[in-house]
């Protein structure tokens, strides 16, 4: 039902815009979300136009597909998807809706950046419902290591350079000037976070493992009981009890989730919550993915200061 509202919500404004885009110097390039769209402009500057659909701020697994979503999906030179699942609510019917045959899987204007990225969490053996939302492809949130986010900048700069040659020079050197950037970025962080090796913290959904296991933290245990399930009372439980016997003291909660069971948690351990953003723009301060770590790491260590007198 939603689907043929969307369809001909879609038709509506396509009638109204003029379905023929007109030619344009640029790529024009369309992300899943706002890290990829961070990455692409890095690499891409004035030779391209980059649209994220999701917010930084949204739960990326949940997004609310929109009218504007098809019609920029429909005009794209190039898609640039998170992949490993983790747009798979939304992002197929977007994508067969564009009637764009562009950007259809498999169509050099599609890139899954996690195709030449390290993947953590690929689960061995049978997958069943009762492990909650387990992504079958392995941890999608793999943006947060920035050697990762160095690979997909490669990935985006061979893609680009493959859909306008004229441009590849400008390509790569915008894609040095970004790694040489963020490697600076990486001494910095790695120095910032030194003191604190080997601490365990829990996270409220399995978005960290890439950036807790690249900053030298240890996950102990999830707010959530399976990836997906909201909290339960008998997890709870066991979760307080395994924190305080290992004297965990941190909690680190994603923007788009309830505060009110790690606040809980967090009393009974004397520990703290701490919201760290998990995308460019889940703060209006985050603009760009360097960004993104510095925001992120100045907060970390701020808390694990208090939380471990360190
Ligand atoms: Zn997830």
């Amino acid at each position: 039902m939603r689907t043929s509202a969307f369809r001909l919500t879609f038709l509506a404004v396509l009638a109204v815009l003029g379905a023929a885009a007109p030619a344009r110097a640029a790529l024009s390039v369309v992300t899943t979300t706002e890290d990829l769209a961070a990455i692409v402009r890095e690499v891409g500057g004035d030779k391209v136009t980059v649209t994220a659909l999701a917010k930084g701020y949204q739960d990326p697994h949940f997004v609310e597909p929109k009218p504007s979503f098809i019609l920029a999906v429909s005009r794209a030179n190039l898609l640039v998807v998170v992949g490993r699942e983790l747009e798979v609510g939304w992002l197929p019917t977007l994508i067969t809706s564009s009637r764009n045959a562009r950007i259809q899987p498999g169509a050099p204007g599609y890139l899954d950046a996690s195709l030449n990225v390290r993947i953590l969490e690929i689960p061995t053996g049978q997958i069943t419902r009762a492990m909650g939302d387990v992504h079958p492809q392995g941890n999608p949130h793999y943006w947060l290591d920035p050697a990762n986010g160095r690979r997909i900048a490669e990935a985006v700069r061979d893609r680009l350079a493959q859909l306008a040659p004229a441009d590849r020079a400008t390509f790569e050197s915008r894609y040095q000037d970004f790694d040489r950037r963020l490697a600076a970025a990486e001494k910095r962080w790695d120095a910032a976070m030194a003191p604190y090796k080997g601490t365990k913290i829990v996270t409220y959904h399995r978005s960290w493992p890439n950036f807790m296991d690249r900053f030298g933290l240890a996950v102990m245990g999830y707010v959530e009981p399976k990836p997906g399930i909201p909290p339960s009372p008998s997890h709870t439980v066991e979760l307080i009890g395994d924190m305080k016997a290992q004297g965990v003291k941190l909690i680190v909660v994603e923007p788009y989730f309830d505060k009110k069971t790690p606040q809980a948690i967090a009393a009974q351990v004397g520990g703290l919550v701490l919201e760290l953003m998990p995308s460019v723009g889940g703060d209006r301060s985050i603009t760009d993915y360097i960004e993104l770590f510095d925001y992120d790491i100045d907060l970390l260590t701020a808390s694990l200061r208090k939380a471990t007198g360190r």
